[in-house]
């Protein structure tokens, strides 16, 4: 098997290269994305790997279709960049369900900590020997209440590090697991009791912008805001409103609905042309990290372990665990149960 890896970074190479060892697949690294201009360079190989920020619209997968590719994988475990209209019944994809849900619960957290306590803002005043504690305050966790949205995998690690510290915890899911030992309630209910809320939910159509200006007008003075999972759950025009009237107290952001111009790269020698990003990464009480709550060894050693076994499942013709098609998304009758394959 040929792969073309698209945006390829040094971790991925290092960590691919070290599992791939007892794979034997010849991988070429690409540094750029998968997008119309680059899809051209999959020639001659038999599997594309693609991760968070690559393109795979329509127009890029009619180009991989035309040069053969006939797999998809998917080094990540969001597929909202994959148009699965598109490869339906032409190009299988498979994704990485789960590499570590506890490298982002913990990611998560550390958002928490760091904006209640202003370690952040700590860090930067003793290094430029300023003393002084005024405006650190924060409050305790213990006893306060947390809306967690999505109990799936990497929910139910945050719940369980929730309880840790002592918090009253809520929880909403569209598919609620009976077998949690948590308080189900309304969406509504969550943005109205929770002095912090988390996301831990996919993006699709019905959860774009769940956040915006009429669940912030719902939610507590001084909210903290929570979002490891997508930046398109947020309206980030309407973030930063609730900011600038302080309806929203903080701010935690590992993903942003634009990142795929600016996540992963660097552009410290250069000015931001996104005014939203600028404005948002100007208030103190707002971390943003570049998408990197995943981003633990055990992870990218998961990620590159399940992405080169996903491809051997293919390549022997064996039942592909890990595939996904847009009736795996629709509910209604899929392949694979009878075939192994979605098609
Ligand atoms: P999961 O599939 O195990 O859990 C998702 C949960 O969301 C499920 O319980 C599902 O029922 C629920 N859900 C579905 N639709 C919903 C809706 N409309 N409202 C509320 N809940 C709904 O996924 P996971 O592994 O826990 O990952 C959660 C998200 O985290 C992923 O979708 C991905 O976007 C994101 N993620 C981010 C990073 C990162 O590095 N920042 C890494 C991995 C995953």
């Amino acid at each position: 098997m040929k792969i073309a890896f698209f945006d390829a970074k040094p971790y991925d190479m290092k960590f691919f290269n070290e599992v791939n060892q007892s794979f034997g697949y010849t991988i070429k690294y690409f540094e750029y994305k998968l997008s119309e201009e680059t899809a051209i360079m999959a020639e001659g190989y038999e599997v594309v790997c693609a991760f968070v920020n690559d393109n795979l619209n329509k127009e890029v997968i009619d180009i991989l279709y035309d040069e053969g590719i006939k797999f998809i994988a998917m080094r990540c475990a969001g597929y909202n960049n994959v148009d699965f209209k598109a490869t339906y019944g032409k190009i299988h994809v498979v994704r990485v369900p789960a590499y570590s849900p506890y490298a982002v619960a913990e990611h998560a957290f550390a958002l928490i900590m760091t904006l209640n306590r202003k370690i952040h803002r700590a860090f930067n005043r003793t290094r430029d020997n300023n003393f002084s504690i005024n405006t650190l305050l924060g409050f305790d966790l213990h006893g306060k209440t947390i809306g967690v949205i999505g109990t799936g995998k990497i929910g139910q690690i945050f719940i369980n590090i929730c309880k840790g510290f002592g918090m009253n915890i809520i929880v909403f899911d569209k598919f609620p697991n009976e077998k949690l030992d948590v308080e189900y309630t309304t969406i509504e209910t969550i943005y109205k009791r929770s002095d912090i809320i988390s996301l831990h939910c996919p993006l699709m159509k019905e959860t774009y912008h769940m956040i915006n200006k009429e669940s912030i007008d719902m939610m507590k003075e001084g909210v903290m805001i929570i979002n490891t999972s997508r930046g398109g759950l947020v309206d980030t025009d309407c973030l930063i409103e609730g900011l600038k009237t302080k309806k929203v107290g903080s701010a935690g952001l590992d993903v942003y609905e634009e990142e795929s111009e600016y996540f992963f790269e660097d552009f410290s020698d250069e000015v931001l042309d996104d005014d939203v990003l600028a404005r948002i990464l100007s208030f103190t009480n707002v971390i943003v990290t570049a998408h990197q709550a995943f981003f633990t060894k055990e992870a990218l050693y998961n990620i590159a372990e399940t992405t080169l076994c996903n491809i051997k499942e293919y390549d022997e013709n064996k039942k592909v665990q890990n595939e996904i098609c847009y009736n795996c998304l629709n509910k209604s009758n899929c392949q694979r149960n009878v075939t192994g394959k979605c098609f």
